[in-house]
């Protein structure tokens, strides 16, 4: 339950203006997250982490002199948007290139990817490394497949340490990757989380027992165990994250570790420090030495009750990285001076928009209506879709679909009042969309939307007959952007069936209104056969067995708005 709450939507966008407000010695906002309020030397490599809101201090709390150089802050949950973090990127850089570090989710490998490619054409030498540490998301021998949680901390200090120490942009990004090698975490949970303004959280955790493997996005656990005393949980996490401990006296590693054990945000430190003697005992037994070991909250997961136990496998290299200073709002390591105060400009960049004819105009009047019913329409569906996100994903793609529409709708409001014509305003409104929303369904949506631009145009009128090709080429960007295909649990199901439907009734003559009609159908049965398999691809493949069963949350969307619009293409 989050009980300090003013509009639900603004909860995160308020709590980093008060983040900042409360660290001005090391925060300064700009648009998309924060950079370091003190300056770098000319050169170094920056830092640039992020994810989704919601798991304080990761990730803004992680920003400062030694540590990172700036913050991507998405949504609660849900990953920041591409434009965002090439504005934090900007802003962070010092002309040594970037490190873009984050904890290998769809929607910021899908987000950060496009940013990096925006600004490798700008010059900026961008370079992607995710976090893999969590041993319950995947098998040992996929351990880069798995997906990043606590160990966060601990690549990003090494990371962020190689890059204080003037090394080079490849230098730091093998030891980046040495340190994600190296790092391995697992958690238990024991009770859910819930998103701030919702009445209930996203999973709950049976009486009496406590769940395994969880993410932190309130994605459920693995397995469920009943509730035994601490110290039988502190010898069950020792024991899975020892498994994977690299053989000693090979690669340099003899049996020094980093130890953090991670509260997930409801869970007292007096409980973690009774957790940590058993720890402390039980790594001891097993012959490791702990390097200075840290019980804290790094990662967390709203007001999830849990704890994480996060060893990083060090070899000299990396510990002595471990061990440099850095401060920052979360942590502080050796003495640190703040350095020189850092000058902003301005990283966002603005659009000008182009006057378009009066007949474009009008077009894009009429698309804003579309917007209007696609968003009136998520925003009834929005409770319904987060309960089917909450079954193997994370509870937000109800919230994300109605803030993309929602940008999309403003976005298209502004443009049109500023004189656009159809091209631009679809152009502008998909990139508003993929901003508000964020998340894997949020880059998307907007991609699908913004490529009508190319159908259309800002100086003639759009022929139907060109709208309705171009709606079938946007239904083909889900698959190509996203990359999942058939078979794979994802919205995939349903755009894919939906397009060439679409395609092949406008081939054999059939008017847009019938033939999206048609396609509608087939999309349905796609989303409607996504309950039959487990996900492949996504954040819900961690979970794939539960979502059997149930349908893919993106697909139901998908045939959600586009039976929507049926009514709206019948009466072009
Ligand atoms: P997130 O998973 O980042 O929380 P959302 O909850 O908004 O994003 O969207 C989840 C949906 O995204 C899934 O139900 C699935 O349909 C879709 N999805 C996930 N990965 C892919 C992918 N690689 N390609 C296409 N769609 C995907
Ligand atoms: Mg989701």
């Amino acid at each position: 339950m989050t009980y300090l709450v003013n509009d639900p939507k603004d909860f995160p966008a308020e709590a980093l203006v008060g983040m900042v407000a409360a660290n001005p010695d090391y925060l300064i906002q700009v648009h998309g997250g924060v950079v370091r309020a003190t300056e770098a030397p000319k050169g170094e490599v920056s830092i640039v982490v992020g994810g989704g809101s919601g798991h304080y201090p990761a990730f803004a709390g992680w920003v400062g002199p030694g540590m990172a150089h700036g913050a991507v802050c998405g949504n609660i949950f849900a990953s920041p948007s591409a434009s965002q973090a090439e504005s934090v990127v900007r802003a962070a850089e010092n002309g040594g290139g970037t490190i873009l570090l984050f904890g290998n989710y769809a929607g910021d490998c899908l987000h950060f990817g496009e940013a990096a490619e925006t600004l490798r054409k700008e010059g900026i030498d961008t370079r992607i490394v995710t976090i893999t540490d969590d041993i319950a998301s995947n098998t040992p021998d996929q351990h880069l497949d798995r997906r990043g949680i606590a160990g966060d901390f601990f690549v990003v200090k090494v990371a962020c340490a190689a890059a204080a120490a003037g090394k080079n942009i490849d230098e730091v990004e093998r030891l980046t990757r040495k340190a994600n090698d190296a790092t391995r975490t697992l958690g238990v949970a024991f009770t859910g989380c819930t998103l701030p303004g919702a009445p209930e959280p996203l999973f709950t955790v049976p009486e009496g027992t406590y769940g395994l493997g969880l993410g932190i996005h309130g994605e459920p656990g693995i397995a469920s165990h009943e509730m035994g005393k601490a110290e039988d949980i502190a010898a069950l996490l020792v024991d899975r994250v020892m498994a994977e401990e690299p053989e000693r006296g090979k690669n340099g590693y003899n049996g020094r570790v980093a130890v953090l054990l991670n509260g997930l945000g409801a869970t007292k430190y007096e409980e973690l420090f009774v957790l940590y003697s058993t720890v402390d005992r039980l790594l001891r037994e097993r012959g490791v030495t702990i390097v200075k070991p840290v019980v804290d909250e790094q990662v967390t997961s709203l007001d999830m009750a849990g704890v994480s136990l996060s060893l990083m496998f060090m070899d000299d290299e990396l510990e002595e990285l471990f061990l440099a200073p850095g401060a920052c709002p979360a942590y502080t390591q050796g003495n640190v001076t703040l350095g020189q105060r850092r000058e902003v400009t301005e990283t966002e960049t603005s659009v000008a928009i182009s006057e378009g004819s009066p007949a474009s105009r009008e077009q894009a009047a009429t698309a804003l209506n579309a917007f209007k019913l696609i968003e009136s329409l998520l925003r009834e569906k929005e409770a319904e879709l987060g309960k089917l996100d909450t079954i193997a994903g994370d509870g937000d793609h109800g919230q994300g679909m109605v803030l993309g529409a929602t940008a999309a709708t403003k976005e298209a409001e502004r443009v049109i009042a500023e004189g656009a014509g159809l091209a631009t305003t679809f152009d502008l409104a998909g990139q508003a969309w993929a901003e508000g929303a964020g998340g894997t369904s949020g880059m998307l949506w907007g991609k699908a939307i913004s490529s009508l631009a190319q159908a259309a145009s800002d100086t003639d009128a759009i022929t139907k007959n060109d709208l309705a090709r171009g709606l079938a080429h946007a239904a083909g960007v889900f698959e190509s952007v996203g990359g999942a295909h058939v078979g794979d649990k994802t919205m995939v199901d349903a755009t894919n069936p939906f397009a060439l439907t679409l395609t092949r009734a406008l081939d054999g003559g059939s008017p847009l209104a019938m033939a999206w009609e048609q396609a509608v159908v087939a999309g349905e049965e796609g989303a409607e056969s996504t309950k039959n398999f487990a996900a492949k691809k996504g954040r819900a493949r961690t979970h794939g067995e539960k979502s059997v069963g149930h349908a893919d949350p993106g697909a139901v969307s998908f045939t959600m708005v586009t039976r929507a619009l049926i009514t709206f293409f019948s009466e072009l």
